[in-house]
């Protein structure tokens, strides 16, 4: 049931903030309120942020990680290792690996995992852009990064396939994390050791 507002901009700002995930009408409307005492000035910066955000955060043309520029902070590094490439499902993995400070190649962000059930199939993923950048040449190894379910094992088979003519190591992290469990939620401690101790990926 609706709440009835004495002012119809307010319920419409309440409205907004309760599509957001995790956000029940309760919290949008304290969220609201908060910003109504705030000066008008903070919150237009706050609203200009948000759009300016979404307007211009682009996907690096490399690994399609976000990037405010056409190639992100990490493809375009002198200091990282380009001969290794981390294949990761989504942009919260790259955040979470880059958060174990155990990894200094690059990424590939796949944009998600095939699962038939979802309709998610290889063609809607970068996977044409990952043989690519192998076929390009300079890479040596090619870590699997994805989630232990069977969407990321069907994933892994796929790419293993695709990279089989190429003269590149392709290797999955260690298994530290319980299958089932989305890579982004595991601890900083356990990924960074899943990552140093990856193993050659078995077919
Ligand atoms: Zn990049």
């Amino acid at each position: 049931m609706l709440e009835k507002y004495s002012s119809q901009l307010l319920e419409q700002a309440v409205t907004e903030f309760a599509k957001l995930p995790g956000i029940g009408r309760k919290t949008a409307l304290r969220l609201v309120l908060h910003l109504l005492r705030q000066d008008t000035e903070e919150v237009t910066q706050f609203a200009d942020t948000v759009a300016r955000m979404r307007r211009e955060v682009k996907r690096c043309r490399v690994c399609h990680n976000i990037s405010d520029s056409d190639i992100c902070p990490i493809c375009s590094s002198q200091q990282r290792d380009a001969s290794t490439i981390c294949v990761v499902e989504n942009v919260r993995d790259v955040m979470a690996i880059e958060n174990t400070a155990q990894f200094n190649g690059l990424y590939h962000v796949l944009g998600g995992i095939i699962s038939p059930m979802d309709g998610v199939g290889p063609g809607d993923l970068e996977i044409s852009s990952l043989v690519s950048r192998v076929a390009a040449g300079g890479v040596k190894e090619v870590i699997l990064a994805l989630s232990p379910t069977m969407e990321g094992d069907t994933t892994n088979f796929y790419i293993f396939r695709k990279l089989a003519d190429y003269d590149v190591r392709l290797s999955v992290i260690a298994r530290g994390i319980s299958v089932g469990d989305e890579l982004e939620y595991a601890d900083e401690v356990t990924l960074g050791r899943s990552i140093l101790n990856r193993t050659p990926f078995k077919a």
